[in-house]
């Protein structure tokens, strides 16, 4: 059969690669983000009872009413802005479905979409499947600040969008309020959507996190992607949200409703009435932050050096001092030979730039970081 791929050059992601090259050699999987401790009790019962109770159908296409009024209450209260729960808040299955259908209502044949990289490793190929073209723009450690003179020279007369990451993925930065405000300016002066991916808006460390939200004009012309799975140890469950102006929302909901109509009932109403406590998820930062701390403690005494982490569940360590491999070999070999899986960071670079760095996630039992730190020790 004669088929022509729409992503010729794309395999499997690097964290499916990672995580079963991990299984296979019985490694301590450092690789693929998602924590290993259990998701709360009274969640889980929480789900099990709407379950039980019959909510067992579709949901309507936008979310369940009570969740979406539930977001709206938490968005209020974290950043400060009102959100219409009917017209501007849209529950995904997940902040990449988010980023997907944002990009499919939003994105045609042509239109240019900025990326900063190193970039997670849905974005490029959502802008190409839905026929635009990814402009992207190097970050370069260790600070991998954003070069807003260079953004406004790659700008176009088709350049449509500007996607954002933070706390990012992978490097761990956050974007600080200057940024936001630079960002705001150039989106104005030409008309630009933003994609503003902040899915761990909650692992944050001594840093307020910078939502476009917070920002007027900003959010006027953004959507804004959240992850219940960061936020309650539930990556499995695959329910995110996506907070935008009515406008937009509406052209991401024509999409959103063809790729899955909508998400899952239970786990909908269950989330609406946990996160009415916010002793749920207000003390998250803190709980990561000791994580971090934790591991970073691990690294102390081997030859890995570790990048600045201000957010996110993600530590970069440098092998420059150890290896001149490139960081997929290494990845490969650490993984193989010692037992411990990461990912290279060079999969997120669109030109494959190679800076010696591999990403650990952190999200995972001290156990298993001991047991990591051991590894990262024992490599000279
Ligand atoms: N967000 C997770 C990470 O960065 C991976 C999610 C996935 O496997 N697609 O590791």
């Amino acid at each position: 059969m004669n088929l022509t791929s729409r992503l010729p050059e794309i395999g499997t992601s690097i964290f499916a690669v990672m995580s079963k090259m991990a299984n296979e050699e019985g490694a301590i999987n450092l690789s693929q983000g998602f924590p290993d401790f259990p998701v709360s009790e009274n969640l889980i019962e929480l789900v099990n009872k709407y379950m039980r109770e019959g909510h067992n159908q579709y949901a309507p296409m936008p979310g369940v009413p009570a969740l979406r009024n539930r977001i709206a209450e938490v968005v209020k209260s974290t950043y400060g802005r009102d959100v219409n729960p009917e017209t501007e808040v849209t529950v995904t299955a997940g902040g990449t479905q988010a980023i997907f259908a944002a990009i499919a209502g939003l994105i045609g044949a042509g239109d240019e979409v900025i990326i900063f990289d190193p970039s997670y490793d849905c974005y490029d190929p959502a802008v190409r499947l839905n026929g635009g073209v990814p402009i992207h723009i190097d970050l370069i450690p260790p600070t991998f600040a954003i070069d807003w003179g260079e953004v406004k020279s790659r700008i176009t007369e088709r350049t449509r969008m500007i996607m954002i990451n933070t706390p990012h993925n992978p490097s761990g930065v956050v974007l600080e309020e200057q940024d936001l405000r630079k960002l705001e300016k150039i989106a104005e002066e030409h008309d630009l959507i933003v994609l503003s991916d902040e899915v761990y808006e909650r692992i944050i460390f001594g840093k307020v996190h910078n939502s476009v939200l917070k920002f007027p004009l900003l959010a006027k012309r953004s959507l804004a992607v959240f992850s219940f799975g960061k936020t309650f140890h539930t990556t499995g469950w695959k329910v995110g949200y996506v907070i935008a102006p009515e406008s937009i929302s509406k052209e991401i909901r024509k999409a959103h409703q063809f790729i899955t109509f909508s998400v899952n009932t239970p786990v909908q109403l269950a989330l609406a009435e946990y996160m009415s406590d916010p002793e749920n998820f207000l003390h998250l930062y803190e709980f990561y932050q000791a994580k971090r701390d934790f591991f970073l403690e691990q690294v102390k005494g081997s030859a890995f050096e570790p990048m600045g982490c201000l957010g996110s569940y993600f530590q970069l360590l440098s092998y420059k001092n150890i290896s001149d491999r490139n960081d997929c070999d290494m990845a490969e070999w650490m993984t193989r030979k010692h037992k411990l899986a990461s990912i290279p960071v060079s999969v997120f670079y669109n030109d494959g730039s190679d800076h010696k760095l591999l990403r650990f996630c952190f999200a995972k039992g001290e156990d298993t970081m001991r047991r990591a730190g051991e590894v990262l020790r024992s490599i000279k």
